[in-house]
């Protein structure tokens, strides 16, 4: 039986094999879901949409100059816990590439790839912005709304998710 605890809280490795197993045990069925497919179409909507004003804000040299900073960067190992087989599950319905990139012993997340995180969507943590650099720029509003549509349309794939491989709450 499925369980928040497996679903959501357990070891990152764990999550990543059960959200494999359940791409295995319902992809087909969820691929030709006609409501998945339209939101998982807004997700990459939106998120295309949020990319664009992170690149009007120019948050890769913000961020990239923070990262190179040896007390500097968001995405450490402890991060990579933020993830969750439902979200690791979204990822594979998108096609996305979603495997473990470090060991362990890395202090950086193990979703970070050479050109950065390799997971989209991405935790709910790492879309909240919640850093004094970002926060102190001007477009920052414009961020949050963009960032906000993205995570309303993933929890609405979640909703559907859930009930579609069966895990009830309680
Ligand atoms: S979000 Fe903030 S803390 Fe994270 S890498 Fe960018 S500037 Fe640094
Ligand atoms: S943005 Fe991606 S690489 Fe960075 S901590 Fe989040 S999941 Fe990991």
């Amino acid at each position: 039986m499925l369980t928040m605890n497996a679903l959501y809280f357990a070891p990152v490795d764990a999550k990543l094999d059960l959200a494999r197993q359940l791409f295995r045990q319902h992809g087909a069925r969820l691929a030709a879901d006609p409501a998945l497919t339209a939101l998982l179409g807004d997700l990459e909507r939106l998120g295309e949409k949020l990319a664009g004003q992170m690149t009007a804000m120019e948050l890769g040299t913000l961020c990239g100059a923070c990262a190179a900073r040896p007390d500097g960067g968001c995405c450490s190992a402890f991060m990579a816990n933020e993830t969750d087989a439902v979200l690791l599950l979204i990822n594979l319905l998108s096609g996305r590439r979603v495997e473990r990139l470090r060991d362990d012993l890395d202090p950086e997340c193990c979703f970070l790839g050479p050109r950065g995180c390799t997971l989209e969507p991405k935790p709910l943590f790492c879309l909240n912005y919640n850093c004094r650099a970002i926060q102190a720029l001007p477009q920052i509003d414009s961020l949050l709304t963009a960032a906000s549509a993205v995570l309303r349309c993933q929890t609405a794939i979640e909703s559907l998710l859930l009930e579609t491989i069966g895990y009830r709450h309680g």
